[in-house]
């Protein structure tokens, strides 16, 4: 396999997917997204990350999905789900966001003629989040190949393991020391090990707790 372009937003997950994609493949194309994210600082670090990596790194405005529909990640009034609530995604979740970001991330690796598509979902963490989910991301493969008659391939590197294995990834790629330091996981946009209050902070958290314990590089 040749190409690949992962859709890369600087954070632990697609940061681990972006450094196991350039040792699979020869040639890879980072894809980052603005869509009025509060924290947009995560979008300069990706392109740090990447220029680092010796990576190509693309940039699209996809600000119009926080004009669509109302999240705490992009309407900085509203206060943000700690918890998920019963029966529905937390108020983190940005209806349509992979749905989106995939579709155009197809279309700009068609243009560079790429078949190969990785994004660091997770249905192990997916943290009641429908669209990190392998039913929606086989349908959505489906999909974008009847629309564009391409056959691109989605890679899910980490759909099936938690946040602990995902920081044991990182470390047999020899990129811990990135991943925890270089990437923004924070809702709150602090880099590294984050703000500590956040969702997605206490998650990394307990992934790195856990395997420090376990670590044996
Ligand atoms: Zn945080």
């Amino acid at each position: 396999m040749d190409s690949a372009l992962v859709v890369f937003s600087g954070g632990q997950d697609s940061t681990t997917c972006l450094f196991w994609a350039k040792q699979k493949f020869n040639r890879v194309v980072a894809l980052s997204f603005t869509y009025g994210q509060k924290h947009a600082k995560e979008v300069e670090q990706a392109e740090i990350i990447a220029r680092e990596a010796g990576i190509e790194w693309q940039c699209i405005d996809a600000s119009f999905i926080s004009n669509l529909a109302s999240n705490s990640l992009t309407n900085s009034t509203m206060q943000m789900d700690t918890e998920k609530p019963a029966g529905s995604p937390p108020n983190t979740f940005v209806p349509g966001r992979n749905l989106f970001f995939l579709s155009i991330a197809a279309v700009v690796a068609r243009e560079h003629g790429i078949k190969n598509i990785v994004t660091g979902v997770s249905q192990t963490d997916f943290s009641g989040y429908p669209d990190c989910r392998d039913e929606f991301i086989k349908s959505l493969n489906q999909t974008i190949n009847l629309a564009m008659d391409y056959q691109f391939t989605i890679h899910t590197p980490l759909m099936w393991i938690d946040k602990c294995q995902t920081w044991e990834m990182a470390d047999k790629l020899g990129v811990f020391n990135i991943i925890r330091t270089q990437t923004i996981t924070c809702y709150n946009g602090v880099i590294g090990d984050g703000c500590g209050n956040c969702p997605a902070c206490k998650l990394r958290k307990i992934g790195l707790d856990k395997y420090l314990k376990i670590r044996k590089i």
